[in-house]
Formats: C-alpha cells, structure tokens, sequence
C-alpha cells in the first residue's frame, strides 16, 4: 500500500505549473517557464493529502 502510494504521488510529482502563467511543464521540474521565462514552479496537486 504504501508502495502505491509513492507511484501515484511520483506520477503527479511529474508536473510543474509556472506561478505566473499557469503553463503546466512535464517531466522535471524546468528552469523557466518555455511560455513566459518565469522560474518560480509549483508542483502538481501532489500535496500529501491523506483521504
Ligand atoms: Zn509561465
């Protein structure tokens, strides 16, 4: 159980949305925003929430 969890959570890890323009970015985490340059990034839904 535990194991699952840290793939669905790595799974959603995967996608980064710049702080300015909302752009979504797969894979790790880019240097800037290929949209609009900007560097700030946050992760994907992936707050450990536990349900
Ligand atoms: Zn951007």
């Amino acid at each position: 159980m535990a194991q699952r969890h840290a793939v669905a959570e790595a799974r959603l890890l995967k996608k980064w949305i710049c702080m300015k323009c909302s752009a979504t970015h797969r894979g790790s985490k880019p240097g800037s925003c290929r949209k609009c340059g900007y560097k700030n990034f946050r992760p994907k839904a992936a707050e450990r929430r536990k349900t």
